[in-house]
């Protein structure tokens, strides 16, 4: 690690100014994940701002002078409004800090980076977006799961199973989406899965597509449900799965068969699409 921190404080990156926000995607967890920007911004950082899905062994990269303040949700308690965050991370900044806010996944993919960075170009504040590997995608490359795959996805839908007020969010088109969407990419699913699945098989998909949720993905706890759009929800519930998973919806889900590689147990099939 201490080549990788010489390299991440090394004159080739950018310099983290003074009175900026970095706002820095974190990755889904596993720390190789993050990308070295990320490691630059935790060593120069006064203080990081972090959210709830950013692994400890990634924060302990930090600076060891830098406070560091927790802003995620918490044993169910309520969270501390999208507001009040910015408005702390202006206050940081205008106080002369390095203000790093770090975020799981990628800070723009349903991770409120937007909404934060309108309000520190609304203060005036300079800040620098760092992306990072978003669960959508590298969480299910973990579980052997490629997001595209030339035959059968030629494109991908992400959606987040819940908006601001908890509930299903109900702009989304699903008869459009179950028509024209054949890869879903679920984050924030589980509370709303047998809705969001009753609208698609409502729609026309097939009870039999392949789905597959990923619990802690990237992590050394990562599991994963291999189930159909069906099953999906009853199967959540039977396995008491918890937040946070992704939940793949498409054909390529059954990819893992073959791909899967963080078993070692090997191949279960060598072409899942071939049948
Ligand atoms: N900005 C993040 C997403 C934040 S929303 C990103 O780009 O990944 C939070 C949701 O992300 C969770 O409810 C879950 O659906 C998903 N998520 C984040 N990290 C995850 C992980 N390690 N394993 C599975 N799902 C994860």
């Amino acid at each position: 690690m201490s080549a990788l921190s010489d390299i991440a404080s090394g004159a080739e990156f950018p310099a983290f100014q003074p009175g900026s926000v970095w706002l820095v995607g974190a990755g889904p967890g596993d720390p190789g994940l993050l990308t070295l920007h990320a490691l630059h911004a935790l060593k120069s950082a006064d203080v990081v701002v972090y959210d709830a899905l950013v692994s400890p062994q990634i924060l302990a990269w930090a600076n060891p002078a830098a406070e560091q303040i927790y802003a995620g949700k918490r044993g169910g308690k309520p969270s501390p409004k999208q507001g009040d965050i910015s408005l702390r991370l202006i206050a940081l900044a205008r106080d002369g800090k390095r203000v790093l806010r770090l975020k799981g996944g990628d800070p723009f993919v349903f991770g409120r980076g937007g909404e934060e960075a309108l309000a520190l170009v609304a203060a005036g504040i300079r800040f620098r977006i760092v992306p990072g590997i978003t669960a959508g995608i590298g969480g299910l490359a973990y579980a052997g799961i490629p997001v595209t795959h030339r035959d059968i996805t030629h494109s991908v839908t992400f959606l987040t199973g819940h908006d601001q007020s908890g509930a299903t969010p109900s702009q989304i088109d699903w008869p459009a989406i179950a028509r024209a969407c054949p890869v879903l990419v679920l984050y924030m699913a589980i509370k709303h899965i047998g809705e969001i699945a009753g609208h698609l098989l409502g729609n026309g998909r097939s009870a039999d597509e392949p789905v597959a949720v990923v619990v802690n993905a990237t992590l050394p706890e990562m599991q994963v449900l291999e189930t159909t759009l069906g099953r999906v929800a009853d199967d959540i519930v039977a396995h008491d799965i918890q937040p946070p998973a992704i939940i793949c919806i498409g054909q390529n889900a059954s990819l893992r068969l073959a791909l899967e590689w963080q078993s070692g147990n090997g191949p279960r099939k060598l072409n899942p699409l071939a049948e």
